[in-house]
């Protein structure tokens, strides 16, 4: 590989998001080059600092920027998206399904929970205005929940 080659390389990488350390270890170029280049692209820095405009992810800083629990610098962007991705929905209450079902429904259901007993109500053959007043919606998402259910038998 020529050197023309090898900059493509470091050039391809960096666009990729790669982080200096990472070009290093691939291609073996010196991390001063890597820095070099990056600066030359004009491309943010890896490492979230107060100096690039941006995260990697580009999200703009400053208004992003925060500091975690260790004092690190941290795109605050970046964490909530993480901690949305971490994020598990309640597991459906059978009880208040099987009580909407029964015809005593409670306060309010989940989307996951509503959508059970329209499925268990719709294979009792009950009407979609039955169905409806049972689970506390209107008509309209009976019928939509119905028509997701035969697409997916
Ligand atoms: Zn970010």
């Amino acid at each position: 590989m020529n050197a023309a080659e090898k900059r493509q390389q470091i050039e391809a990488l960096l666009r990729a998001g790669h982080s200096d350390l990472a070009i290093h270890r691939h291609t073996g170029a010196a991390r001063d080059t890597v820095a070099r280049h990056r600066k030359r692209l004009c491309l943010p820095g890896y490492q979230t600092t107060a100096d690039s405009p941006a995260c990697r992810h580009g999200h703009p800083f400053p208004e992003n920027l925060g500091r975690n629990e260790k004092g690190h610098l941290v795109c605050l962007e970046c964490r909530r998206q993480r901690e949305r991705a971490r994020y598990q929905p309640a597991e459906p209450d059978e009880i208040a399904i099987e009580r909407a079902v029964a015809g005593d429904p409670p306060e309010s259901l989940t989307p996951r929970e509503r959508h059970a007993a329209i499925h268990q109500l719709d294979r009792r053959d009950y009407s979609a205005a039955v169905i409806a007043e049972r689970v506390r919606c209107t008509p309209r998402t009976v019928h939509r929940a119905r028509s997701q259910l035969r697409a997916a038998a």
